[in-house]
């Protein structure tokens, strides 16, 4: 399949109507283009950083200038037909009318970076006063979003407030209110997501597609059928295993409110939306990490996999401090290794993950080759890199990692295990049938805006989450998860990171790190990998390095991914590791 493809490329370069002459037009361009853009993204990132680590309106101000002339270069019209243009006559493929482009593998490195700048310019193609609707009413919602309190009994509380009456309260009746309270700012905002909702497809519209949600996964260079083949696969393979698990949870929250099982609402589970696992198999790890370094444990793990971080730490910002945007991120200044994370550590077991996962992330970043062109150093797609992040991310609770890293007496490593992989394996599932409806209502919304939402959401709900959905009108308090306004048509990515460490994880066990002549290491293999840790193993950075940091974007993710693990992506391995 590759080969056809290359070959079928070749033909194009070399017998195609002057191909010379469009290869010399592209490289002209290529040129020209990053010679504008990438002191510009240097700069915007710089702000951004600034702006990050200070909290202060000037260096927002400064991003907000640089965004925009970022937006005006690629929002260029005439550049982008000439890319069109060139683009048509390098390869047959075309993306009118929203239909999915075949998928893109093989290509030669100056139509890989063609393909790059196609989508770009393609996805700031949107006409400039429909575009700018689009950003003033999402600025909106977002406004009232945040300065939206909630009330119960006509008291305002906070989101704080409700979680930990979700987390701690038994009266149910107190529970039913602080629910309801957290999905009242949904019927405040509604109405404008709606006609947001509708301002994205006829941007998507006027573009030849058949709506927003398309637009989004194509220009993304992702494949709408191909999304829906994985999540089918995910809802078969999980939905038996999810049904026993919540069966048992649904007995631990009954007994703990004194009601039957068949009586629980909504409101009995921990989190507004059944995304997180119930506090019930909550297992204080905390108590492992707070005499510890976990700045010094995370550079540790990662010099002993021969991918050292300490340049990237010395650039980064660590710790709390007022003004200091309060998560945290790995940031990619210039894609010639000025790589940072922003993190406000402190010796938990929230924030060894954190530090881990930002870490993956600016490896990642770290390690592309310097001889890629700087269209292609980056990674190969927001959910590869994600996928990373997470791979090392999981291992903050993986009791073989926390045996080795913390020097832990056996009797302590066997109850971790057992308690810790029980918890892992809930959050798991549970997120992925979260995942499910995320994916499967947004479509939904995107191709009928105008359909009774409400009832949707709770058909959906019911049908993956197995929640009961509560009596009474229905409120639009799905509307209350801010991702729909703020990052639309992106929830999936979470989904294929999480699949995609899963597929390098056992890819890493079973052909990189093997270890046959260990026994402990074959039969922590053979039980699904989980107590494998990666610890000093310098060949997994190394794999890692050359198959998937190094190439960047100089693949299309799945000839990446399929290039790195034998296949492309599939969920089967995270099926095998989590859901057994
Ligand atoms: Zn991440």
């Amino acid at each position: 399949m590759l080969v056809i493809v290359d070959a079928f490329l070749a033909a194009f370069l070399v017998t195609g109507c002057g191909p010379s002459v469009k290869e010399t037009e592209l490289k002209d361009f290529i040129k020209a283009h990053v010679a504008k853009v990438e002191p510009l993204s240097t700069q915007a990132n710089l702000a951004y950083w600034d702006a990050s680590t200070t909290g202060k309106a000037e260096d927002y101000d400064r991003l907000k200038k640089l965004q925009l002339d970022i937006h005006q270069v690629y929002g260029n019209r005439d550049e982008f037909a000439l890319l069109k243009e060139l683009r048509e006559s390098f390869s047959p493929r075309t993306c009118a009318g929203g239909k999915p482009c075949p998928q893109v593998a093989g290509l030669s490195k100056l139509a890989r970076q063609l393909d790059k700048l196609y989508y770009a310019y393609l996805q700031n193609q949107i006409e400039p006063t429909l575009s700018k609707e689009i950003v003033d009413l999402d600025t909106k919602i977002q406004e009232r979003y945040s300065t939206f309190r909630a009330t119960i009994d006509g008291k305002e509380v906070t989101m704080s407030d409700i979680y930990t009456i979700l987390t701690t309260e038994k009266d149910c009746h107190k529970r039913e209110l602080a629910w309801r309270a957290s999905k009242q700012v949904g019927d405040a905002i509604v109405s404008d997501l709606i006609q947001l909702v509708r301002l994205r497809n006829k941007a998507a519209e006027e573009l030849g597609f058949d709506n927003y949600h398309t637009f989004s996964i194509i220009t993304s260079e992702q494949n709408p059928q191909e999304l829906d083949r994985i999540f089918e696969q995910l809802d078969q393979l999980t939905s038996g295993p999810f049904a026993r698990f919540k069966s048992e949870l649904d007995q631990v929250l009954a007994d703990a409110y004194g009601i039957k099982p068949e009586e629980l609402m909504p409101w009995h589970y921990h989190d507004p939306f059944f995304q997180r696992t119930p506090l019930v198999y909550e297992l204080d790890l905390d108590q492992y990490y707070q005499d510890r370094d976990v700045r010094k444990l995370a550079q540790k793990f990662y010099a002993g996999i021969g991918l050292p971080v300490d340049d990237i730490l010395a650039r980064s910002d660590l710790y709390d401090r007022v003004g200091k945007y309060p998560h945290a991120f790995s940031h990619d200044i210039d894609r010639r290794g000025d790589v940072r994370i922003l993190c406000n550590l402190q010796n938990t077991e929230r924030w060894m993950e954190t530090i881990l996962h930002e870490l993956g992330h600016a490896i990642y970043s770290k390690y592309h080759n310097q001889s890629e062109p700087w269209l292609l150093r980056e990674p190969a797609h927001s959910f590869t890199t994600e996928g990373i992040a997470v791979l090392f991310g999981r291992l903050s609770r993986n009791a073989a990692w926390m045996r080795e890293m913390l020097d832990l007496p056996d009797v302590q490593y066997k109850e971790l295990d057992k308690v810790s992989w029980k918890y892992t394996q809930f959050g798991q599932i549970l997120f992925v049938r979260w995942a499910i409806v995320m994916y499967y209502f947004e479509k939904h919304l995107y191709a009928d805006p105008d359909q009774d939402l409400n009832t949707l959401w709770w058909e959906m709900v019911e049908k993956y989450q197995l929640l009961r959905r509560p009596p009474g009108p229905l409120d639009a308090g799905w509307a209350s998860k801010l991702h729909f306004t703020s990052a639309p048509c992106y929830y999936h990515n979470y989904m294929l990171g999480e699949i995609l460490a899963s597929q390098l994880h056992h890819y890493i066990v079973h052909e990189v790190a093997k270890r046959q002549s260990d026994p402990a290491f074959a039969a922590a293999a053979a039980e699904s990998a989980k107590g494998v840790s990666y610890i000093g193993q310098k060949k997994i950075g190394k794999y890692l390095h050359e198959n998937v940091f190094g190439p960047g974007a100089r693949y299309h993710w799945n000839e990446m991914i399929e290039r790195a693990t034998g296949e492309p992506l599939t969920p089967r391995y995270f099926v095998d590791q989590f859901i057994r």
